[in-house]
């Protein structure tokens, strides 16, 4: 019988480094599970580079772990890592064929990890962080459920008809690529990207796919090409910013089950009645965004508005066509 009861340590905010992260079990400190897999820290040789965390203090790859039962460690977060670095070896196809639950649980993994490292760091009377993420309310919220469906991980669930995030995959021409790895995540928005070799996954968590519709006209136009890394820096710009705007937190319901079940069925419900799913759109905003993405090519804000009813744009051309370009040059 698989056990179907959820874990929730954000009701008395159990944060330590003696509960796995998650199932909660009560472990020694030596317990640890690092946030970015073993065989990615290796293949791309990330062990010893640096990390900037959310109150600025600076980490390594490998010295960034998180609390972890063996039992999860060997049933749970080893198998999905292990299905990861398959599909990765893989390249574009096999990541695509990936279940995208797969994929949601993976960068959820690395979110989360990265999150309850900040809120074990919060509990020590040493640290005193300007904002700190366990006394907002609003944001803790948001984490809860984002738990919820990260513990399709370890418990079995069906999600009934969503995916709780929007999810792409693009590829990068060779060309002009110098970055066999890359990462970013945003805490707050829940925007996540991550570059293995030619393949770029873009995420924004706790969305329902609702970004993965709005930019879909977008999205397709990007199949089947590779892109230059200055078009996927804009495509990042553009999840990120409309994550920035994002403006609802989905809730899940689990479906009554009886006592022999063998998983739970989650349901969705966004609010769009009392809430705007998005914020409106600020061309200022969005091209503060673009500008950090494109950082590497020192393009800057006067550039992008140059046009202040067309935002500067990589992708698209003025009547919406994808733009090739194999070599950008300023
Ligand atoms: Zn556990």
């Amino acid at each position: 019988m698989p056990d179907l009861k959820l874990y929730d340590p954000f009701s008395n905010m159990q944060f330590t480094d003696t509960n796995c992260f998650l199932c909660g079990t009560i472990i020694t400190k030596e317990d640890r599970t690092p946030v970015f897999g073993e065989w990615m820290q290796t293949k791309y040789n990330l062990h010893h580079k640096e990390l900037l965390l959310l109150d600025k203090s600076v980490t390594t790859f490998s010295q960034l772990t998180i609390p972890c039962c063996t039992h999860c460690q060997e049933n749970y977060v080893l198998p999905l890592e292990q299905d990861i670095e398959t599909a990765a070896a893989g390249g574009l196809e096999s990541i695509k064929a990936l279940d995208p639950k797969r994929l949601f649980q993976w960068i959820g993994k690395m979110y989360y990890g990265t999150l309850v490292t900040e809120l074990i760091k919060e509990k020590d009377p040493l640290i005193m962080p300007e904002n700190p993420v366990s006394e907002n309310p609003q944001m803790l919220g948001k984490f809860k459920t984002f738990f919820q469906v990260l513990q399709s991980l370890r418990v079995p669930m069906v999600f009934s008809d969503f995916l709780p995030c929007s999810l792409f995959i693009l590829e990068v021409d060779p060309t002009e690529d110098e970055l066999p790895f890359e990462y970013q995540d945003e805490l707050t928005t829940m925007a996540f990207s991550i570059k293995l070799s030619p393949v770029v996954i873009v995420c924004k968590l706790l969305d329902n796919g609702i970004i993965r519709n709005v930019l879909n006209r977008l999205y397709k136009l990007t199949e089947g090409r590779q892109l230059h890394p200055i078009q996927v820096a804009e495509f990042k710009a553009r999840v990120f910013y409309a994550a920035y705007i994002f403006n609802v937190v989905p809730d899940f319901f689990i479906r009554p089950g009886k006592p022999d079940d063998q998983q739970l069925i989650l349901d969705t419900l966004i609010d769009d009645i009392t809430n705007e799913v998005f914020n409106p759109f600020e061309p200022l905003a969005y091209a503060h965004m673009l500008e950090e993405m494109l950082k590497p090519w020192s393009i800057r804000e006067k550039e992008i508005l140059a046009d202040p009813n067309q935002p500067l744009s990589f992708l698209t051309d003025e009547a919406g066509n994808f733009k090739n370009i194999e070599h950008y040059q300023r």
